[in-house]
């Protein structure tokens, strides 16, 4: 048997996608009538409708063209999710501009080095972080305009340049759909630490109409934005399906369950796109009793491991299904998803999306394996990114010569095409659905003076899915407590360690990496200290 002969294809349709930008994919399409509410945001209730929407991206695009941001130019946006996350998002991308999304609860040094490695040239924020979003424009080398949405305190106000916006006619052409990037998101993929990832806005497109074509979400759907926008998640998954399907959704700042829970049903919401945790919660949080979710008909998982008995625990409390989807930042957001119309089948990420092919190879020998056997995920797909940015060398590592992305992902698939995810091959450590890249935090314990040398690993936690440990070789006295207030001091909470382990030597192959994955068998089998 050849490679070609294990080749798995998707048993859906390819999808063709008209060549237009992401704007104008998701807004202008007749799904949706102009009264139709396209957004809500869900502390205030304040709607916004898809001609609102239509209009108000439109003014962003021509205010921040006016403001001399030109195509290929990086707007950033540090926000929790709101409607005018989407207005500043889908705005600058109708000006050719690329969007890259920081997660607010990063450290000022954390956002300034996203704002520095994709270039960006502007800032759209809200006042709770312009502290933080000062202080990372102040280690810029090169001039960053901050935007506000509310109070501007003597910044730009986002208002200010929808208002000068509205008069201004954009040149023809400024997007290409098919070359020109749309997004530039953050992901450590396989290896080292975070890198921009390039999607093009017909990558983009293409994805949000293959989980379109996939699903069944229609303009009567009303859907919670909760998974934040900043992540593949909340942004392709939910923004981009529910605009795309002339549906209605309702933003959340920030997951509290309760707020989650009264949201659900205020606004009787029938679909909701969520990380493990929320699952969790939802399955076995006492006060889920206290709210009527019977609008639900449908929840969707991804962005980290479920198991199979969590997932029917969940269903039979919210009482429908919940169905699973697997993917990655670099191929936008999703590469296989469940078939609402079909019984879920439980454990399983689903079915590869239209126009996806994947392999299953065996990571030590290269060699291609069959139905029900485990080995690395490849996948090759219309969705997949132009590469990283600035880093010809981990492009290369992660999409070979014949388009095949190496996902690091351990996984197989069964006789019916249902992809069960089983273990992770890469180094990256998924808290609550987010990324941690271990490389990035050992960075952080060794700046240190008593630790000698430092390696991060994942173990398991009922609640997070994930969080980080640290295994680490002391230079002298020093308590584990005082190493955990170190990281938590330089980090974002959820690459926070809450543990270390003090071991005489770390593991290292012959050319000096560090060999994690003997590290977690370790920690696996309880041989490390706790
Ligand atoms: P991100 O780029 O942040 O979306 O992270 C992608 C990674 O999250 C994948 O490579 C997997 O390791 C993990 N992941 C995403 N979806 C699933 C899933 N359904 N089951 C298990 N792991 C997943």
């Amino acid at each position: 048997m050849t490679a070609a002969d294990h080749v798995v294809r998707s048993r859906r349709p390819a999808v063709d996608v008209p060549d237009v930008g992401v704007p104008t994919f998701l807004l202008d399409h007749p799904a949706a009538g102009p009264d139709a509410t396209a957004v809500i945001d869900g502390p205030s209730g304040r709607a916004v409708t898809y001609a609102e929407l239509r209009r108000d991206v439109a003014r962003c695009a021509g205010g921040l063209h006016r403001r001399g941001l030109r195509p290929g130019d990086v707007l950033a946006i540090v926000a929790p999710n709101c409607p005018e996350w989407l207005v500043a998002c889908y705005g600058a991308m109708t000006a050719g501009v690329v969007v890259s999304g920081i997660n607010p609860l990063y450290t000022a040094e954390e956002i300034a080095g996203q704002l520095r490695d994709g270039g960006a040239r502007a800032v759209v924020t809200i006042p709770p972080f312009l502290p933080l979003v000062r202080a990372a424009v102040a280690a810029q080398d090169r001039p960053v305009e901050i935007v506000v949405i509310g109070d501007p305190d003597g910044e730009v106000a986002f208002t200010e340049v929808l208002a000068d916006g509205a008069a201004v006619a954009l040149p023809p052409g400024l997007v290409d759909p098919a070359t020109d990037l749309a997004l530039l998101p953050y992901s450590s993929g396989t290896t080292g630490l975070a890198k921009g990832v390039m999607l093009t806005h017909r990558a983009m497109t293409t994805n949000v109409a293959q989980m379109h074509a996939a699903l069944d979400v229609t303009p009567d759907d009303r859907a919670m934005a909760v998974a934040p926008f900043f992540h593949a998640v909340g942004l392709s998954v939910v923004a981009g399906v529910t605009l795309r399907s002339g549906g209605t959704m309702v933003t959340l700042p920030r997951f509290d369950l309760e707020d989650y829970l009264g949201l659900i049903q205020a606004h009787r919401i029938t679909v909701s796109v969520v990380v493990p945790p929320i699952v969790l919660a939802m399955a076995r949080h006492p006060v889920v009793d206290r709210y009527d979710l019977s609008s639900l008909r449908l929840v969707g998982c991804g962005a980290a491991p479920l198991s199979a008995d969590l997932q029917q625990e969940c269903a039979r409390r919210v009482g429908c299904p919940v169905g699973q989807g697997y993917g990655m930042t670099e191929a936008v957001a999703t590469i296989t998803l469940f078939d609402p119309a079909v019984p879920v089948v439980p454990g399983s990420s689903g079915l590869l999306l239209g126009g996806v092919e994947a392999r299953i190879v065996d990571p030590g020998s290269g060699t291609d394996l069959g139905v029900g056997e485990t080995g690395e995920l490849w996948v090759r797909g219309p969705q997949l990114m132009a590469g990283y940015l600035g880093n010809a060398g981990a492009t290369a590592a992660t999409i070979d010569v014949d388009g095949w992305l190496h996902t690091g992902d351990l996984a197989r698939f069964d006789a019916d095409g249902n992809l069960f995810v089983d273990d992770r091959l890469k180094e990256l450590i998924k808290v609550k659905g987010l990324q941690v890249a271990p490389a990035e935090v050992e960075a952080v314990l060794r700046t240190h003076p008593a630790v000698a040398d430092a390696a991060v690993i994942p173990v398991a936690d009922e609640r997070a899915g994930e969080r980080p440990k640290a295994v680490v070789v002391a230079a002298g006295e020093v308590e584990a407590a005082e190493l955990v207030a170190h990281v938590a001091g330089r980090v974002a909470p959820h690459k926070r360690i809450t543990e270390v382990a003090f071991v005489d030597a770390i593991p290292v192959s012959p050319s000096g990496k560090i060999l994690r994955r003997l590290l977690v068998a370790q920690e696996r089998a309880g041989a490390l200290p706790a």
